[in-house]
């Protein structure tokens, strides 16, 4: 296949890139790079920087090739400042995609993977949560995610439009061969800041309320590893290009949760030093436990992820941050 990778040059787009031409397609980035990185977009795939406002520029960038599929990544991504700054939120993710489904249905009618998240769901007593758990966001961020799933659904309904949503857990690692990983312009991710804190880049680790209905009184998340994540995209869009599962939901995580502690634990015990850590309040909009119920795009796209062992996942992470202390920059 050939594919259109659009926000290609971020995190998890870069590391599906790299998973995509493992598996023989071809592919072409579509990236503003607001927060993206020319340098994580392998040598040889042609790198297209346009932003989605840009309508005219998205139909032509799809017009110069005969695509097979599209993948789209590119969105702001801060929950704290989609509520300072709803505007661009709404702008750039609502729009965005807005102008990129209008690209694709006046163009070359191709199928869409899209990335959604865990915080369409906001707080649920589910526990794990199903994909027809109640959707309730509780950010401006998961509702600019929400209202692009629905957007997506319609133009299914009133095009054909092919798709398949992802929505996504807690995302981390990296790359085993360490030369891509997180590097988001503002860290506020658990592990990512953790390595940074071992690094000596921050004092100390602050742990976001220790007096939550869990074992430990820490939250619950359910880790899933980007090359994992990768993976169930290559999954995804190789089932809408032989025309199955057309217009499904798939949460990505892998059924099961570790606490803010354990996730520590686990950065001490791959580092060797262990971490100064600190009480702080709760963070606001922090649900106590998200964990995935998984079961549907193990049995739908046969997902199996291979990192399933915190240590595993974190070791990745760690080899990329202590290669790359300042990202892309070194
Ligand atoms: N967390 C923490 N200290 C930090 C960063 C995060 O205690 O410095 C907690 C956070 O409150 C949440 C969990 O770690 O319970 C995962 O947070 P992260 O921001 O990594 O992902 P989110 O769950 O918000 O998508």
């Amino acid at each position: 296949m050939k594919l259109l990778v659009v926000g290609g040059a971020g995190y998890i787009g870069s590391h599906t890139v790299r998973q995509l031409r493992a598996a023989g397609h071809e592919v072409v980035v579509l990236d503003n790079l607001s927060s993206g990185h020319a340098q994580a977009v392998p040598p040889g795939v042609p790198l297209v920087q346009a932003d989605l406002l840009d309508v005219d520029a998205v139909k032509e960038t799809l017009k110069a090739h005969q695509f097979d599929a599209v993948i789209h990544f590119a969105a702001l991504i801060e929950v704290g400042e989609s509520m300072r700054a709803p505007a661009r939120y709404y702008r750039n993710n609502v729009v965005g995609s807005l102008n990129l489904l209008q690209a694709i249905v006046e163009t070359r009618k191709v199928p869409l993977v899209f990335s959604s998240t865990a915080a369409v769901y906001g707080t649920t007593d589910a526990v794990p949560i199903p994909e027809d758990a109640p959707l309730r966001p509780e950010s401006v961020y998961g509702e600019t995610k929400l209202m692009t799933e629905r957007m997506i659904h319609a133009f299914h309904v009133a095009h054909g439009l092919p798709y398949t949503v992802l929505r996504y857990f807690n995302v981390c690692g990296a790359a085993p061969t360490a030369d891509i990983g997180e590097a988001h312009p503002n860290k506020t991710h658990l592990i990512e800041l953790a390595a940074l804190t071992a690094l000596g880049q921050r004092e100390k680790m602050m742990i976001f309320g220790e007096d939550y209905p869990t074992p430990d009184g820490t939250c619950i998340r359910d880790y899933v590893h980007v090359q994992d994540l990768a993976d169930a995209h290559v999954l995804a869009v190789e089932a809408l290009h032989a025309g199955q599962h057309v217009a499904a939901t798939y949460n990505v995580g892998l059924g099961r949760g570790f606490s803010v502690r354990e996730v520590l634990d686990a950065v001490d015990a791959v580092t060797g030093t262990p971490l100064t850590r600190e009480t702080a309040p709760r963070r606001a909009g922090d649900p106590p436990r998200l964990v995935a119920d998984a079961s549907r795009i193990v049995a739908e796209l046969g997902f199996a992820p291979r990192f399933t062992d915190l240590r595993d996942i974190v070791q990745t992470a760690w080899d990329w941050h202590r290669t790359h202390p300042h990202g892309f920059q070194e």
